[in-house]
């Protein structure tokens, strides 16, 4: 599910829809966690599929070696970036690794996202690829790597509007997120004791 203060938005006409965040997310914030109402369809199901589903499906869904996921509400349209200000682990949440202002567009490095396809990028961003695709990821990507691990330091510290998702299980990624809160929150109750 996509942070409730994010809202889908016209990105223009090279890109179509993006998501766009509706007031400033801090660093640290888990702007979407995979839930129970997202679809998983392995290869098979999708290949299955008349082409007409199948095409469609594939300009909204993300694999990763598990199969093929479908979010269920606009987190569907967030669009890439190679300079992205969201990054997350096994397609299970996103957490923005940046501070985002209100309006910015919220974006991924699909390549982090260990996605299996490839395109042309025009993302503009002035540390663009050009071409996106399989086998980025170690190579390309330290700069978001260590926006990530800095943002994931700070889960704990940050208003969390997805909360209400990990308190109670809903959200599946909740078990990756856990340590990170966990340590977090320590660390800011023995800074409250000082
Ligand atoms: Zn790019």
């Amino acid at each position: 599910m996509m942070h409730p203060a994010t809202a889908l938005s016209f990105a223009g006409a090279d890109v179509g829809f993006g998501v766009v965040a509706t007031q400033d997310l801090p660093a640290g914030t888990i702007v979407w966690l995979r839930d129970r109402l997202d679809q998983q369809l392995s290869t098979q199901e999708l290949k299955a599929l008349p082409l007409l589903q199948r095409d469609a499906l594939r300009a909204h869904a993300w694999s990763e070696g598990r199969g093929w996921y479908l979010t269920w509400d606009h987190g569907r349209y967030t669009n890439h970036s190679c300079a992205p200000n969201c990054a997350g682990l096994d397609g299970e949440f996103d957490v923005a690794i940046r501070d985002i202002k209100a309006g910015e567009q919220i974006t991924d490095d699909y390549a982090f996202l260990g996605m299996n396809i490839a395109f042309d990028c025009r993302c503009g961003a002035t540390t663009c690829r050009g071409r996106v695709g399989k086998g980025q990821v170690v190579p390309i990507v330290p700069q978001t790597e260590a926006l990530y691990r800095k943002a994931m330091a700070r889960v704990g510290e940050v208003e969390q509007a997805l909360a209400p998702l990990l308190s109670t299980g809903d959200g599946v990624g909740f078990d990756l997120l856990r340590p990170a809160l966990a340590r977090t929150r320590r660390r800011a109750r023995r800074q409250g004791a000082a």
